[in-house]
């Protein structure tokens, strides 16, 4: 079953033996989400790098889908980026390597990415990243999606000089968590990833 038909009933709702019903919940998409494609392509492929525009100034994320109960992104690092380390004390996260390497910080023991790894981390654990020469793309899945404020910020960060950007205007690096952040107002840049404005 693909997505377009899930779109045309609200929820589907399946008889079983015995009078059970299964309540199948519409997917919501977000304007912006990867995931509005599905609303014309139906079926849909491409290449992380096609997805995640790279920038020198900080990490990328493209969210996928998101809900209460899931957060699905894509997060696109140049060479040698850092995702400083943070902890979401209510949120479990997947995380796969599609392309490149680097390194997760977890606890005191850093874990090298190579493509096709595949992380499990609990909620509350503190965690980073840290891409090498070649740059890295991550899907990341996290269950649920962590609430807002709730995200503590464990390692003293840094931004960058403002540079001209390939997306739009210009951008710097999120002193909180590393990302990507571009300049919304004359001196004011907002994170796509942690949406911290500074
Ligand atoms: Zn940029
Ligand atoms: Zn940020």
């Amino acid at each position: 079953m693909i997505a377009s038909t899930l779109r045309t009933y609200p929820r589907l709702r399946l008889h079983l033996q015995g009078g059970v019903a299964l309540m199948w919940p519409v997917i919501e998409r977000k304007i912006g989400d990867l995931s509005e494609v599905l609303d014309n392509l139906g079926v849909f492929r491409s290449s992380p790098e096609e997805l995640v525009a790279i920038c020198p100034s900080g990490f990328r994320r493209v969210p996928i889908a998101q809900g209460p109960g899931y957060y699905l992104s894509l997060q696109g690092f140049g060479a040698d980026q850092v995702a400083f380390a943070h902890t979401h004390p209510d949120s479990e996260e997947w995380v796969i390597v599609l392309k490149g390497g680097g390194r997760a910080l977890l606890a005191e023991n850093p874990i090298p990415l190579k493509t096709g790894l595949m992380i499990g981390r609990g909620a509350a654990h503190p965690h980073g990243f840290v891409s090498g020469g070649e740059g890295l793309y991550l899907l990341s899945v996290q269950l649920p999606r962590p609430a807002e404020g709730s995200t503590t910020w464990d390692q003293p960060g840094e931004t960058s000089d403002p540079i001209d950007c390939a997306v739009a205007g210009t951008c710097r690096r999120c002193p909180r968590c590393g990302g990507h952040s571009l300049n919304v107002t004359a001196s004011l840049f907002l994170c796509e990833n942690c949406a911290w404005e500074f």
